[in-house]
């Protein structure tokens, strides 16, 4: 952000017509190349994204994401310091790699990084799959306790529905 350009505007305002107009060609085409810059930034981590598994081969592309590409600095993230010591390894082979592919790069960064969200959302994922409530993949029985449809996935962990279950697990009154 230019703050004196910032500030050129915000005089201009206040003066009238006259001054105004020497100024905003100026910061409008500035406000445009800087568009422009982060577009292409933008256009460059797209891009490498794309090419990124074909460059890093797919081990190390399932495991280490670019991150960030600034003034020809990529930013590597490894999810284990494993990953880090193999980005490490051939970091000359992915620099050399990237250049080839057309990216202009000039340094590489490696740094720790979890993808903490996706993995969250893997696990959520995964247990919702197993989950035995689940009736579109586990289909329909008839709970033997109470004889309701329940998900035989329910009936074949516990031998009964979830109702019957819960019944099960709370602890009974004495009459
Ligand atoms: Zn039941």
């Amino acid at each position: 952000m230019n703050f004196d350009n910032y500030a050129n505007s915000k005089i201009n305002v206040g003066e009238g017509s006259n001054s105004g107009n020497t100024s905003n060609p100026s910061s409008l085409s500035k406000c445009l190349d800087q568009l422009k810059v982060e577009w292409n930034k933008n256009q460059s981590i797209a891009s490498l994204w794309q090419d990124w598994p074909k460059i890093a081969g797919p081990k190390i592309a399932s495991n280490c994401i670019p991150l960030t590409f600034h003034g020809g600095i990529l930013t590597i993230g490894a999810n284990h310091p494993q990953w880090i010591q193999a980005l490490m390894f051939n970091r000359i082979q992915l620099l050399a790699a990237l250049k080839a592919e057309g990216h202009e790069i000039k340094d590489i960064r490696i740094k720790q990084h979890y993808p903490q969200k996706s993995i969250q959302k893997e696990t959520e994922n995964a247990i919702w799959e197993e989950h035995p409530s689940r009736s579109d993949i586990h289909g329909k029985n008839c709970c033997p306790i109470c004889n309701v449809p329940a998900p035989s996935g329910e009936i074949s962990l516990w031998g009964k529905c979830l109702l019957c279950r819960r019944q099960d697990l709370t602890p009974k009154r004495r009459v």
